[in-house]
C-alpha cells in the first residue's frame, strides 16, 4: 500500500465525549467515525484491523469445524415470538415495521434464526453434530452506549451456535469452541482470561466469558494466583450464595408446585436461586408495582441467562409503603432471612431490595446492608451504576478471600468482555421444536451451545492493554499494516526513491503486510502519524544511511532506532 493511495486522516486531540484512551486513539488515528450514539463508519485504517481480527477468527472457527453461512440482519418477528424473547429482550432489542406493518427485529444474535434453519434441514443423529457461524452486523439499543467501538449499539460479532445430539455431545462441542477461542486471543497476542461465567438457567460450568485483562475493563474478574481457578463476579459468588440458600430454595420448592413458587419476600425470592433451572414461574406478592419490579428486574440479573424463567407474577399486599430500615435487626423482621445465607458469605445480612416511592422511576433506592451502616442508597437505577454495587454487595467476594478450590486466595483483576461460551442446551430447541430422529428413530430435542466474540470490540480492548503517550501500540497480528517504510525526501532523492520502492516490492514477496508513506511529510509529523496509527515496525531511509549500506530501524515499543543492514532487513522484519 501507498500512503498517497491510501486515506489517513489524524487528529492531534481527541473529541471531549471520548473518555477512554481506547475511544480516544482510535479517534484521533483516524479509525472510526461517530455518525450517531453507538453508530459508526470503519474508517478504512479501522476497516483493516478489523478484517485481521475476522480473519484469524475465521480461520481458527474453520479449523474447529465450524461452518460459515451469513444470516439476515433484519429478522421476522414470529421467530422471536416462538422463543418467547420478543416480549422478554424488552428495549435493547430493535424493533422495526415493514411497508405492510409486519414486525421485525434487527438481530442482536441468531438463535432463533439458525434455530428455524436447523429444524427444517436436520433430520437425523447421522447429520450431527454440526456447528454454524457467521460474521454480521449486530444491533442492541444499548441503555448507556459509550466508549466508542467497545459499547456500540451497532457492531459486529461473531456469533456461532452448535447443535448436538445429547449432553455429552453438547460438552465436546462447547470444549472445542472453548479450545478454539484461546487459539483466537492467543493469535492476537492479547493477555486474556477465561473465566467461569454464572449461567443462571442452566448451572454447573456451562458458560465461559473470555476477557482481555485492562485495568479499565468494565468486569471484575476473580481468580486464584494459586490454582487455576477464575470466575466473574457473579458466578464467583454464585457457589456459596447457591450453596447457602440452596436450603431456604429447597424448603419453598416443597411447598409449591414444581414450576410455579409462591414467595413472600424478596429474600425469599432470592432465596429460589439455586432452583432457577427447574422454577418456571414465580409468584412474588410484595407490596407495591415498583417494588415488584425491581425485584423481578433484580432476580433477572442475578439469572444472568434469563432463558428459563418464564414470568415473575408480582400481586400486591399492603403496609410498609415508604419504609426505611435502619437496622439489621429491622431488615430481618420485616423480610425474614433464608437460612445458612449469613454462614457462608459472612457478617453481612442479605441484600433487600426495596424501590423507594417517592421517586416515580426508580431512581433511588435502599438495598440491605453494606459496610458503612444498614442501608445502601444507590444513586442511579441500572447496571452501570447501582446494580454491580447491589450485587457486590450481595455477593461479597473480596480479595484475600479463601477460594472455592481450597488452593489460595483469591485475587481480582478487571477485564473486557470479549467473547463469551455457553452451554444453551435444549431451551431453544424445545421452544421452536428443533428435534432429530435418534438411532431409535425417535425424536428428540437437539442440545444446543452458543459462542460470541465481539469482533469490533477486539479493538478497543487491544487498544487498552497496548497504549503509550504517542498513541497505539498494536499487536503485530491485528496491526492495520506490519511495516511502515519512511523514506527521507522520496521525490527529491533518486537513491532513496529506488532502495525504498525496491525494499517494498522485497517486503510484499517475503508476505510483509507493508505501507510506504509517499506523502512527502516532515519527518516528525511522519513518524508522529504513524506512532499514534500503532504500526508495530517503522524504517526509515535515508541517504546518509544508504550510503553505509544500512536502515534505520524502529520497533514501536524501542526507545532508540538501531541500524540495520540493507542486505538483512527482510530477514530482520520477519
Ligand atoms: P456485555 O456484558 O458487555 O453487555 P453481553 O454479555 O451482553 O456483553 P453477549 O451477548 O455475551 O454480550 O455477546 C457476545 C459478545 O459480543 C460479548 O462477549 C462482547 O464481546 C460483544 N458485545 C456485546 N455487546 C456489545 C456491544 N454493545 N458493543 C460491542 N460488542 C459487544
Ligand atoms: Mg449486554
Ligand atoms: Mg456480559
Ligand atoms: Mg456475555
Amino acid at each position: 500500500m501507498r500512503a498517497s493511495r491510501f486515506f489517513i486522516s489524524t487528529l492531534k486531540e481527541a473529541p471531549s465525549d471520548a473518555e477512554i484512551v481506547s475511544h480516544q486513539l482510535m479517534m484521533r488515528a483516524g479509525m472510526i467515525k461517530r455518525i450517531g450514539s453507538g453508530i459508526y463508519t470503519y474508517m478504512p485504517m479501522g476497516l483493516r484491523v478489523i478484517r485481521k481480527v475476522e480473519a484469524i477468527i475465521r480461520e481458527e472457527m474453520n479449523a474447529a469445524a465450524g461452518i460459515e453461512l451469513l444470516m439476515p440482519l433484519v429478522q421476522p418477528a414470529e421467530l422471536w415470538q416462538e422463543t418467547g424473547r420478543w416480549d422478554k429482550m424488552g428495549a435493547e432489542l430493535l424493533r422495526v415495521k415493514d411497508r405492510h406493518g409486519r414486525d421485525y427485529a434487527i438481530q442482536p444474535t441468531s438463535e432463533e434464526v439458525i434455530t428455524d434453519v436447523v429444524r427444517s434441514e436436520i433430520k437425523s443423529y447421522r447429520q450431527l453434530p454440526l456447528n454454524f457461524y457467521h460474521i454480521q452486523t449486530k444491533f442492541r439499543d444499548e441503555r448507556r452506549p459509550r466508549f466508542g467501538l467497545m459499547r456500540g449499539r451497532e457492531f459486529t460479532m461473531k456469533d456461532a451456535y452448535s447443535f448436538d445430539r445429547d449432553l455429552a455431545g453438547l460438552q465436546a462441542s462447547y470444549q472445542i469452541m472453548f479450545d478454539a477461542y484461546v487459539k483466537i486471543f492467543t493469535r492476537f497476542g492479547l493477555k486474556f482470561r477465561a473465566v467461569a461465567a454464572d449461567n443462571g438457567a442452566i448451572g454447573g460450568s456451562g458458560s465461559h466469558e473470555f476477557h482481555v485483562i485492562a485495568s479499565t475493563g468494565e468486569d471484575a474478574l476473580v481468580y486464584c494466583p494459586s490454582s487455576d481457578y477464575a470466575a466473574n463476579m457473579e458466578a464467583a459468588e454464585a457457589l456459596p450464595v447457591a450453596a447457602a440458600r440452596g436450603a431456604a430454595g429447597q424448603a419453598l420448592a416443597k411447598t409449591a408446585t414444581p414450576d410455579t413458587v409462591k414467595c413472600e419476600t424478596v429474600a425469599a425470592l432470592l432465596g429460589l436461586l439455586p432452583l432457577a433451572q427447574t422454577v418456571k414461574t414465580i409468584a412474588l406478592t410484595v407490596e407495591t408495582e415498583s417494588e415488584g419490579k425491581l425485584a423481578k428486574r433484580y432476580f433477572m440479573l442475578l439469572l444472568r441467562g434469563d432463558h428459563e424463567l418464564n414470568e415473575v407474577k408480582v400481586g400486591k399486599v399492603a403496609g410498609l409503603a415508604g419504609h426505611r430500615f435502619s437496622t439489621e435487626a429491622e431488615i430481618l423482621e420485616v423480610y425474614g432471612t433464608v437460612p445458612g445465607y449469613l454462614g457462608p458469605i459472612g457478617t453481612k445480612v442479605p441484600v433487600t431490595v426495596v424501590a423507594d416511592r417517592t421517586v416515580a422511576n426508580m431512581h433511588d433506592f435502599v438495598c440491605g446492608a453494606n459496610d458503612a451502616g444498614y442501608h445502601y442508597t444507590g444513586a442511579n437505577w441500572g447496571r452501570d451504576a447501582a446494580e454491580p454495587a447491589i450485587v457486590a454487595d450481595l455477593r461479597n467476594v473480596v480479595e484475600g478471600d479463601a477460594s472455592p478450590d481450597g488452593k489460595g486466595v483469591l485475587a481480582i483483576e478487571r477485564g473486557i468482555e470479549v467473547g463469551h461460551v455457553f452451554q444453551l442446551g435444549t431451551s431453544y430447541s424445545e421452544s421452536m421444536k428443533a428435534t432429530f430422529l435418534d438411532e431409535n428413530g425417535k425424536p428428540a430435542p437437539l442440545q444446543m451451545g452458543c459462542y460470541g466474540i465481539g469482533v469490533t470490540r477486539i479493538l478497543g480492548a487491544a487498544i487498552e492493554q497496548n497504549f503509550d503517550d504517542k498513541g497505539i501500540i498494536w499487536p503485530t497480528a491485528i496491526a492495520p499494516f506490519e511495516l511502515v517504510l519512511c523514506p527521507m525526501s522520496y521525490d527529491r532523492s533518486e537513491l532513496v526513491k529506488e532502495a525504498t520502492d525496491t525494499l517494498y516490492a522485497a517486503m510484499q514477496a517475503a508476505g510483509v503486510d507493508v505501507i510506504v508513506d509517499d506523502r512527502g511529510l516532515r519527518p516528525g509529523a511522519m513518524f508522529a502519524d504513524w506512532e499514534l496509527i500503532g504500526v508495530p515496525h517503522r524504517i526509515v531511509i535515508g541517504e546518509r544511511g544508504l550510503k553505509e549500506g544500512n536502515l534505520e530501524y524502529l520497533g514501536r515499543r524501542d526507545t532508540e532506532a538501531s541500524a540495520v543492514p540493507l542486505a538483512d532487513i527482510v530477514s530482520f522484519i520477519q
